[in-house]
């Protein structure tokens, strides 16, 4: 079936008032799509952003409203209906209408899904005490932040990004941290060893105490509110309070009901459509089926790719080029150290540090086949983004240069292209 023509007559309905959402729906405009924009979020906010919910926000060095993502006055100048606090409860691809929370039912012409996900529950004995919590949402960390207090004990389960920002936000306050990971190292997922052994210095250096290959399974609790983690090993460790950081769970079911083809994400191609050509997806809620840049299926969780799906979607359904896929980024802020990372480096073979980790200011590259495949920076913000081009262009640079810091990247660059 071809893409339905569209005019100024036509709608187009966005499910999700996240940042990919809110930047659809703005981006549809400057891509001249002369129709109706609306955006449903359940949120009852304008989209935010998630970032610093576990950074600045959580230690309240801003407030919520230097969380917004775009002022209401940037969808109004765009001529979005912003339908704030409405759930999509149905899609129904067929009729091309949503059914709403009120009952109500909304048609369209085109649907952008940007659902995003929800934080991934710890399925134990015990996990519905109320000194647990998780981290996804203003409303979340507005519950945690008045436990955020010394001499309170936080036990975090999950040694990822939220986690060890959380634990670095919250030993940085005077409370007694503890990091329970089930891997036999921190950050295992997405970073070398070289570099969960150096973030797991940083914050035994800083006070966390970081146990690894640990598996919580249940909570127990205790007098005046306070409770137990229980480990599979044995051990159990006192806690005020636990927060849990074990992931996300995409929220795809509005589009498995619809019929769409959903596998750990809403499976789309590059211009971000779905198996239905008028339903696209973005954001944490898809499933590149092959990402143009890293040339594999992923879903990945991150702002810079809500954008990059938000201009291929708004593109294409406005009837324009999409642009092409880009390398994919994301960054973590832990104490004074700015982490940036460009790429993927899962299956690299070689790695190389060019600069000093003992001084937490370096550049870890990671190599395959000869190849820069992806590159994590630590407080080199500068370096970072000659770093991204070298991944992006899949540079083949020797080890002995790269690592050579009296080479400046720029130089290796060029060199390389020579
Ligand atoms: C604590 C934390 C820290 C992070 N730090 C970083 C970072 O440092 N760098 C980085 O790049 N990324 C970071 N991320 C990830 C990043 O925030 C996400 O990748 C990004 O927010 C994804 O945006 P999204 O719009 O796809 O989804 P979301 O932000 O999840 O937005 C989806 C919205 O849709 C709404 N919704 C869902 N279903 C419905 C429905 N049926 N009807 C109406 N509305 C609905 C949801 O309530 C939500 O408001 C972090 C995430 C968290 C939680």
């Amino acid at each position: 079936m071809d893409k339905a023509q569209l005019d100024a007559t036509s709608t187009v309905a966005i499910i999700g008032g996240g940042q990919a959402g809110g930047e659809a729906a703005t981006l549809l405009r400057q891509n001249r799509f002369e129709g109706r924009i609306v955006l449903f979020g359940e949120e009852g906010c304008l989209p935010y952003m998630r970032p610093p919910l576990s950074k600045a926000f959580l230690a309240r060095e801003i407030g919520k409203d230097a969380l917004v993502y775009k002022a209401a006055v940037a969808y109004e100048k765009a001529q979005v209906e912003m339908r704030l606090g409405e759930r999509v409860e149905e899609i129904d691809p067929g009729a091309k209408k949503l059914l709403l929370n009120d009952g109500a039912t909304f048609g369209y012409d085109q649907l952008v899904i940007a659902t995003g996900g929800r934080a991934r529950k710890l399925p134990v004995p015990g996990a519905g005490l109320r000194n647990i919590f998780y981290l996804r949402t203003i409303a979340d960390v507005e519950a945690l932040q008045p436990l955020m207090e010394a001499p309170r004990r936080l036990v975090i389960v999950g040694g990822g990004y939220v986690g060890l920002e959380a634990a670095a936000v919250a030993v940085k306050r005077g409370l007694v941290v503890t990091v329970l990971e089930s891997a036999p190292r921190l950050l295992a997922r997405v970073t070398a060893p070289a570099l969960s052994e150096f973030y797991e210095r940083i914050h035994r250096e800083a006070g966390v105490d970081i146990r690894t290959n640990v598996t919580v399974s249940g909570f127990a609790p205790c007098q005046g509110g306070t409770c137990d983690v229980e480990c599979a090993n044995g051990e159990s460790f006192a806690a005020d309070f636990v927060l849990i950081g074990i992931g996300l769970v995409p929220n795809t079911e509005l589009a498995e009901q619809a019929g769409l083809h959903v596998d750990d994400g809403i499976v789309v191609d590059a211009a971000s459509r779905g198996s239905d050509p008028d339903i696209y997806a973005i954001g944490d809620c898809a499933m590149h089926v092959r990402h143009g840049f890293l040339r594999r299926r992923i879903r990945l969780e991150s702002v810079p790719n809500a954008l990059e799906q938000a201009r291929a979607a708004a593109a294409s359904i406005a009837g324009r080029p999409v642009p092409e896929a880009t390398v994919p980024w994301f960054w973590s802020d832990q104490y004074d150290l700015k982490l940036q990372m460009a790429g993927l480096s899962d299956d690299y073979e070689e790695l190389v540090i060019r600069g000093n980790m003992e001084a937490s200011t370096f550049i870890a590259f990671y190599l395959k086949e000869g190849m820069i495949i992806a590159a994590d920076s630590v407080n080199r913000p500068g370096d970072f983004m000659a770093a991204k081009r070298l991944v992006g262009e899949r540079k083949e640079i020797a080890p002995s240069r790269l690592a050579d810091e009296s080479l400046p990247l720029k130089s290796l660059m060029v060199a390389a292209a020579a």
